[in-house]
């Protein structure tokens, strides 16, 4: 390994490889580092080493419209091997009695089931999705792929258009306002907040009102990675690799190295140090880059203290039970509707929009809710990921960090905990006898919290979407725009704009900014924002 680079980032999530890849792509020579023996952060497909052939994908698996990505098309990741499939029952709410509330690819579908629950709702959807789709299309898409605008200057262009004055109105609401105002049946509430809920918002924040009618515009649902998650970062490990870049793992990073009033490099666990000429970046959380690999004397006491009281989602990380089947789940509904047992992502227990404050009061408590569920069986889609006639599925649940008062009690209850939720799946699909396990294993939020610690707390979304934590705020006021106060020192992770889950746009915008910091030619076509766009 070379002892000097042009750049060094830190982690290998797919923010970080992102960036990675477009500064190679530019000419410099960039290495990434990561702690974890495999690259790609929540990325991760990992063989079962009980049963081998069985391929689990143990964080992310639904990667909402990732071909629509800019990124996607202009780093050719289909002519490195990724290949996306976007099932066409997208997602079910699987009733106890059989009935379903469905998203399908097919918008007249999703109507037509909305419509078996209210015809009212059914036509409060198509006027919504019809309204919204411009939205979507020329504010929302575009305003995620570059760098976010201060809020004034983007309340002022938004209040300049019909659109843009239209979003904010909506945003002004909280989610659950939003759904209670516009939508009548109870089934379609609950379902309407769950998919958004997802999402990890909460629900009850004004300001994010828009997002349950952003998500049901998007031309693209949830899709999956062929071969597993891991294949997307592979793809983008071959670019990176084509281009003249380093991916490294099982390098613990001890150390950001300040020489001469700016960043010069890393240390790394064991002493050896590589210098960085151009520059660093964090696709981590801003406590790890400022108060754990920082020395406290190059950080001034204001960051230190934005880092310090950085917000985590602590409400609602995953706890997560992994299958290897004999069979696929056959869900007993699917005896009236023979397409349930295709549907990619199953929403099973929930049934009444009421659930939601029991879920959020058990969460408060320190509680498991243990009656709500989802999940999918990748198999059924790709028969790569189990030997032939296998299967694979997984269920997550939401749970608290802090179970019965301390995270230590997950060690006690996890296994417990994962029986109850097969119990749950069970009743769903009858199928799914003991017999019909081939092995198992539950992760709770402290294992991603452990495999992941850049995750505190288990937030998969890498801190909350609170309304001080969003757009150019986030991660704090001053590094929101992917460069920090210290020189040399920027930020590329789920932490920044627009925030955590696999969307690449953290990456993708901080490449920007690098190359204008850095004067590199900007090869590829980045988006902006303005007043005649919308
Ligand atoms: C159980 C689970 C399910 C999920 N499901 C979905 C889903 O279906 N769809 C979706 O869009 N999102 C999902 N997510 C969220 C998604 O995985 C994350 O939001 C996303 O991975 C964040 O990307 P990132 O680029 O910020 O970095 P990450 O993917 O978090 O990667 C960070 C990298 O940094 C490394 N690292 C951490 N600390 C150090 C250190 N000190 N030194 C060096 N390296 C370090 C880690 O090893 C890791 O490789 C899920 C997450 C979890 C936990």
């Amino acid at each position: 390994m070379p002892d000097e680079y042009d750049g060094i980032i830190l982690g290998t999530g797919h923010n970080s490889l992102v960036l990675q890849a477009y500064m190679a792509r530019s000419g410099l020579r960039v290495l990434a580092v990561d702690r974890a023996p495999a690259p790609g952060g929540g990325l991760a497909t990992i063989e079962n080493p009980r049963v081998p052939g069985f391929r689990h994908n143990t964080h992310s698996f639904f990667h909402r419209a990732l071909t629509s990505m800019p990124w996607y098309r202009d780093l050719e990741l289909e002519r490195h091997g990724a290949r996306y499939i976007e099932p066409e029952l997208n997602v079910a709410l699987i009733l106890p009695d059989g009935r379903s509330l469905e998203w399908w690819t097919n918008f007249e579908k999703t109507a037509e089931s909305f419509g078996e629950f209210s015809q009212r709702d059914a036509a409060t959807l198509r006027r919504w999705v019809e309204e919204f789709r411009p939205i979507v299309e020329r504010i929302l898409i575009p305003e995620a792929q570059p760098p976010p605008l201060p809020p004034e200057q983007r309340q002022e262009l938004l209040g300049r258009s019909r659109l843009g004055r239209r979003l904010l109105e909506v945003a002004a609401l909280s989610p659950l306002e939003f759904v209670v105002r516009e939508f009548e049946h109870d089934v379609v509430r609950a379902g309407l907040l769950f998919f958004n809920g997802l999402r990890e918002i909460d629900l009850r924040l004004r300001g994010f009102g828009h997002s349950i009618p952003a998500l049901l515009a998007g031309r693209h649902m949830a899709q999956m990675c062929l071969g597993g998650s891991a294949n997307l970062a592979q793809a983008l490990i071959k670019d990176i690799r084509e281009h003249g870049s380093e991916v490294l793992t099982g390098l613990e990073t001890e150390r950001i190295l300040f020489r001469r009033g700016r960043v010069a490099g890393i240390e790394l666990a064991g002493g050896e140090t590589i210098g960085a000429k151009a520059f660093v970046a964090s696709g981590l959380n801003p406590q790890q880059t400022f108060l754990q690999l920082l020395e406290p004397d190059t950080v001034s006491s204001q960051v230190r203290e934005k880092a310090a009281t950085f917000q985590f989602n602590t409400l609602a990380p995953l706890f997560a039970l992994n299958l290897a089947l004999h069979e696929p789940p056959r869900f007993s509904g699917a005896q009236q509707r023979p397409e349930l047992n295709k549907a990619f992502m199953v929403i099973l227990g929930l049934e009444r929009f009421a659930q939601f404050d029991e879920i959020v009061a058990a969460h408060e408590r320190g509680r498991i809710p243990g009656t709500v569920m989802w999940g999918a069986c990748p198999t059924l889609f790709d028969p790569s990921q189990a030997p032939p006639g296998k299967h694979t599925a997984f269920m997550w649940e939401k749970v608290p960090y802090a179970l019965w008062g301390s995270p230590a009690n997950w060690e006690i209850e996890k296994e417990n905990h994962g029986k109850s939720l097969f119990n749950l799946l069970a009743r769903f699909a009858p199928n799914l006898t003991p017999r019909a396990i081939i092995d198992s294993f539950v992760q709770s939020p402290v294992d991603t919290e452990r495999t992941l610690p850049n995750m505190k707390f288990g937030d998969l979304l890498v801190g909350s979407f609170a309304n001080n934590q969003v757009g150019y705020n986030r991660p704090f006021p001053g590094a929101g725009e992917y460069k920090t106060p210290i020189q040399g020192l920027y930020l590329c992770g789920g932490s920044t704009h627009p925030g955590g889950n696999i969307t690449g746009l953290c990456g993708y915008n901080a490449a920007r900014v690098l190359a204008a910091e850095l004067r590199l030619p900007v090869w590829w076509n980045p988006p902006q924002l303005t007043v005649e766009s919308i």
